[in-house]
């Protein structure tokens, strides 16, 4: 299986020549040359194989069919060691929920830092471990956080040989929860940097830093974002396991909604979909920051500048540009590279929007994709928790009620919809306050964490610190 890139470089890669790279030489986003399709025999064989060996098993015979240069006992071995009911909290990985009628929770948020971002990111630790061990090379991770990926970048690189964690995130802007989660870790590879400044300021940092072509290469400075192939195909597989949990058979249909920002979520259900997955429709929903809903709506995408991107209640879906569309859009395109590469380049660099609304190829995001979409408010949000606490006695947290809100809206008779469960409410525990007048459960593990001792450094928004600070670390 050969990749990619949506912009037309063609230069023949394997899945670890792109497992440590981020963005394609000229800008795009690495895909794989085709989606391989799953034929009603593989998908009857994959449910017995889910259903007898559970979800690592699964996950084996998916990510096979993508990467072909890691040997077959190894990648399995790398998933049985990850899918794991101690790290995963359950046996099944991914359990689905019974809501209401129509309606199913699929359970992804049960990881070592309680988002969904782990299902990845634990597997991308290992498969990191794995190759860098195998070429006898090291990695220096630099990111930049307001939440969930720092943490879930450093749960799943701790302890990791040939790695170390370098997470920006801004100075007293996360939640107590979230703080706690990441300074708490005190392994030595671990290294966190708290920013004085916003998130933007730290994102300016890293590309300041990766700008630095001299000083990545020699401190061989690297990525976790939600660009990366490797994460996108880990989350394949639980749409896979939620349609396998959700029906009887093959012939039954199920949508999905997913609570959207970067589009990765949802973009791996595009990839199951293009499979062969039974999907009848991915929903795609959104907080106020509707870049995505509105383009499903209208055809145009209008990246937000930072003046006009909201913070609010969901804060993981606050997004002003949606980083994994260019894949589904270069798909939608029908695959022409040179479109792509000028509506995500030059296109978007000078107007900052483009517009496919009355490209009859926009028609088709809806009826050969499955696409559709709606939108959250912070008031939809706290009116979701607090039906579905009180109808059903579940609390769910505000990026799950997004979802819960725009799937109601979509349901159909007969078709099995299941929201993607993003995060555990525990995160978000002011917004629940909020809702319910009540704070969330916390899982036991938890208890007592934002005692813990903190490991992280306070410094200016200075990108010349930061390379001062991770030359010290390597020496
Ligand atoms: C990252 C995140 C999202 C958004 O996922 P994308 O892949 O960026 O669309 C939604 N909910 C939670 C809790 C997240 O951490």
């Amino acid at each position: 299986m050969k990749y990619i890139s949506t912009r037309g470089d063609q230069s023949p890669k394997h899945f670890c020549d792109i497992l440590l790279e981020g963005l394609a030489p000229d800008g795009g986003l690495y895909l794989p040359e085709s989606y391989l399709q799953v034929s009603d025999a593989t998908l009857t064989a994959w449910r017995k194989v889910y259903h007898d060996q559970g979800y690592a098993a699964l996950a084996f015979e998916i990510l096979s069919l993508y990467i072909d240069d890691i040997p077959a006992a190894d990648l399995r071995a790398l998933c049985a060691k990850t899918y794991t009911a101690e790290v995963f909290g359950t046996g099944e990985i991914v359990p689905l929920r019974h809501v209401e009628d129509g309606l199913w929770l699929e359970a992804l948020s049960n990881g070592p830092t309680l988002a969904f971002k782990d299902m990845a990111m634990q597997l991308l630790g290992n498969l990191f471990e794995y190759e860098l061990a195998r070429r006898g090379e090291s990695l220096n991770i630099l990111g930049a956080t307001s939440g969930d990926t720092g943490s879930a970048a450093e749960y799943a690189m701790r302890g990791k040989k040939g790695v170390r964690v370098f997470m920006t995130s801004p100075h007293g802007r996360m939640s107590p929860f979230q703080q706690a989660q990441m300074f708490s870790l005190m392994d030595d590879n671990i290294f966190n940097i708290a920013i004085e400044g916003v998130f933007d300021d730290c994102q300016d940092i890293v590309k300041a830093v990766s700008n630095d072509l001299a000083f990545k290469r020699q401190y061989k400075i690297g990525t976790v974002n939600s660009i990366n192939w490797a994460r996108l195909l880990a989350q394949v597989v639980y749409y896979f396991a939620g349609y396998i949990q959700a029906t009887e058979s093959n012939d039954q249909k199920v949508s999905f909604t997913v609570p959207s920002g970067n589009f990765g979520n949802v973009c791996a259900g595009h990839v199951a979909r293009m499979m062969g997955l039974p999907i009848a429709q991915l929903v795609v929903a959104t907080n106020e920051n509707d870049v995505l809903d509105e383009f499903f709506r209208t055809g145009v995408y209008r990246v937000r500048g930072s003046a006009d991107t909201h913070e609010t209640s969901s804060p993981s879906m606050d997004i002003s540009k949606a980083s994994n569309f260019e894949r589904f859009v270069f798909d939608l395109l029908g695959r022409d590279a040179a479109r792509t590469a000028d509506l995500f380049g030059p296109q978007l660099t000078s107007a900052g929007r483009f517009d496919l609304g009355a490209d009859s190829l926009f028609a088709e995001a809806a009826a050969s994709y499955g696409f559709i979409s709606g939108k959250s408010t912070h008031a939809d949000r706290l009116a979701t928790i607090k039906d579905v606490f009180q109808r059903h006695g579940m609390v769910i947290d505000t990026h799950t009620a997004d979802g819960v809100k725009v799937a109601r809206e979509h349901l159909q008779p007969g078709l099995p919809m299941v929201v993607l469960e993003t995060a555990l409410p525990i995160k978000f525990a002011e917004t629940i306050q909020e809702a319910l007048g009540q704070l969330p459960e916390r899982p036991a593990r938890f208890n007592g964490i934002e005692d813990l001792p903190k490991r992280v450094v306070v410094m200016p928004a200075d990108a010349g610190q930061v390379k001062a600070f991770i030359t010290a670390k390597c020496a």
